[in-house]
């Protein structure tokens, strides 16, 4: 499925979420409009929250409200400060400024607990003594309806006696849980008497060893989003079904505000996943190099790789938010990216597989520095001073011993403009014993400096270059897809499909003197080649670059045939 492309960026954005949020704004049924941002601290960022970031925080900001970064962190054993800090960094990096309207779901575990004692009280939950297996097992399936705990009827007495116990620790993990009382033949399973609450003796970042029992993500969620007074709790399709639990609990808790939950269809992009434990496991198993590789589809991945943020935020705004799951493409992702870098970088010059090149009429010892664009539309962007010598290196691609006609480069006796410097003729291609060409030797014409040419002549081709004694020798990270098919869990596990060549790394290239100056993250278009950014590896001793994205641009090609 392709999604559409948004006809105007400046148009007010309309889908079934912003209605519902002017809806009740004009009706009065809502008086502020706050949202939230919920990420669980067990993983990195990736491209799919910043659909959910990008649509929690933007409709904030068009509708005058608040949007919280809300960390739901019910589940000590998995959750870490590294992630509670990256998750912050990356959503500032995104664009989006949450300030005091931080919280954590162990901000409320006090509140939380009164209200399930409350529930206890009701008659609305009870303490269960199944094991985790035969609670399963009394759940029932799809097809067919659960059957009552014995421990369902128990006296409110005993369920109080026994969870404050679970509290108090006195109980081993699993001995006990917490569950609401609600159907345990309810068509939907969510209602088959839930669990709120499980025994686990696990050291939480925030609360380390306050508590032994922890509420489950469905208790937490909605009385989190009342506490915050969230009135619209904006979550992915997968809890859809969850909405008549977390409608039953904000109903029959004395909770402060009554929030209602929405859920939009998630981003799946193809060639990629999108889910935390299977990019947990890329991590853990040492299929990617960190969190923040730049092959990964974590945020940080894609800032160290040279993503813009505004990329990114161009790109999700190009997405329907409905409720109809698809997967993306993930060239479109990457006409975002083209096109942000296309504005926002400048121009250098850089060899990656370089074949040396001596003019044999410049003059030995002879440097004269030409004046180079930054950038060809953007003339505020200035210009650099590049050398140029007698020795050069260009391309090697950009050679052919025995080219046919339609190759606009060299070869025996073609003549090539040289960008920003002049014409040069191939005079001769000189081979090693194997027969692989080492060097070039050419003439260049003086007269064409500026590449005009007195006498009219036109060369076809241009082509990019160093020069020998002053290029920077400097490695390159090539990058494509980190999977190799479209659909990489399709066919099970998706480390069978990685891409044996989703990097490729590129050392002894070299590059024009300013780009030993590149700091981390920029990124710069190396000319005709690609888009490329410092990595965090990088110094002006031994520069490292990642491409961030080809030239090449196949979406934009594809949506013009069509
Ligand atoms: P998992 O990847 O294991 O399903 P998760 O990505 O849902 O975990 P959370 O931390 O719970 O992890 O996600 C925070 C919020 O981001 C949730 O509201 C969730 O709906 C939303 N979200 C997660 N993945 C996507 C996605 N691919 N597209 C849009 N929103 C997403
Ligand atoms: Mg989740």
């Amino acid at each position: 499925m392709t999604e559409n492309a948004a006809t105007e960026a400046d148009t007010e954005t309309r889908d079934f979420i912003r209605d519902q949020i002017r809806s009740d704004l004009s009706s009065g049924a809502t008086e502020q409009l706050v949202t939230r941002f919920p990420p669980e601290p067990n993983g990195y960022l990736h491209i799919g929250h910043a659909k959910s970031i990008c649509l929690n925080f933007g409709v904030a900001d068009e509708f005058g409200g608040r949007c919280n970064l809300r960390f739901d962190d019910t589940n000590p054993v998995k959750e870490e400060q590294e992630f509670i800090d990256t998750i912050q960094a990356d959503v500032r990096w995104l664009g989006f400024e949450f300030g005091d309207n931080i919280r954590f779901a162990s901000d409320y575990f006090e509140q939380l607990y009164d209200w399930a004692e409350y529930l206890i009280e009701q008659g609305c939950a009870y303490v269960d003594d199944l094991d985790a297996e035969t609670l399963r097992a009394y759940r029932g399936t799809l097809t067919e309806a659960g059957r009552n705990s014995p421990f369902r009827d128990r006296p409110k007495a005993e369920s109080l006696d026994l969870f404050r116990r679970m509290r108090a620790g006195e109980f081993a993990d699993g001995a006990h849980v917490l569950r609401a009382r609600i159907d345990m033949s309810s068509g939907n399973i969510n209602l088959r008497d839930p669990v709120l609450y499980r025994i686990l003796h696990a050291e939480h970042p925030r609360t380390g060893t306050t508590w032994c029992i922890y509420p489950t993500y469905d208790y937490a969620h909605g009385q989190s989003d009342a506490i915050e007074g969230v009135s619209h709790s904006l979550c992915t399709l997968e809890f859809a079904d969850h909405r008549p639990l977390y409608d039953w609990l904000v109903d029959n808790l004395p909770v402060p505000t009554k929030p209602r939950q929405y859920e939009f269809s998630r981003l799946n992009l193809d060639h990629t996943v999108l889910s935390k434990r299977r990019l947990t496991a890329l991590v853990r198993d040492g299929h990617v190099d960190g969190w923040d590789d730049p092959r990964m589809p974590t945020l940080s991945g894609l800032r160290r790789r040279g993503v813009p943020a505004a990329a990114v935020r161009d790109f999700i705004s190009r997405l329907s938010i409905n409720k109809s799951d698809g997967v993306v493409e993930l060239a479109m992702f990457e006409n975002s990216v083209r096109e942000a870098l296309n504005t926002g970088a400048e121009r250098r010059m850089a060899v990656l597989d370089p074949l040396k090149v001596v003019i044999e009429n410049y003059p030995e010892g002879e440097v004269e520095w030409l004046d180079a664009v930054n950038h060809p539309g953007d003339p505020e962007a200035g210009s650099r001073r590049i050398p140029f010598a007698r020795e050069i290196y260009v391309e090697r691609e950009d050679f052919m011993e025995d080219p046919p006609k339609k190759f606009f480069r060299l070869g025996p006796g073609r003549e090539v403009r040289l960008r920003f410097a002049f014409f040069v003729t191939c005079r001769e291609a000189i081979t090693d014993e194997s027969g692989r060409v080492v060097e070039l030797r050419c003439t260049y014409d003086p007269e064409t400096r500026g590449n005009v040419a007195p006498d009219g002549r036109k060369v076809k081709g241009t082509i990019h270059w160093v020069a020998a004694d002053h290029a920077v020798d400097g490695e390159v990270r090539l990058y494509d897809t980190l999977f190799q098919s479209a659909n990489p869990g399709a066919a099970g596990d998706p480390i069978k499909d990685l891409n044996p060549a989703s990097l490729v790394s590129q050392t002894g290239c070299k590059l024009e003197p300013a780009l030993a100056e590149v700091a981390a993250g920029q990124a710069v278009q190396f000319e005709r080649i690609g888009y490329f950014a410092a990595d965090l590896d990088s110094s002006p001793a031994k520069p490292v670059f990642n491409r961030v994205v080809t030239l090449r641009d196949g979406w934009a090609k594809a949506q013009a045939k069509s």
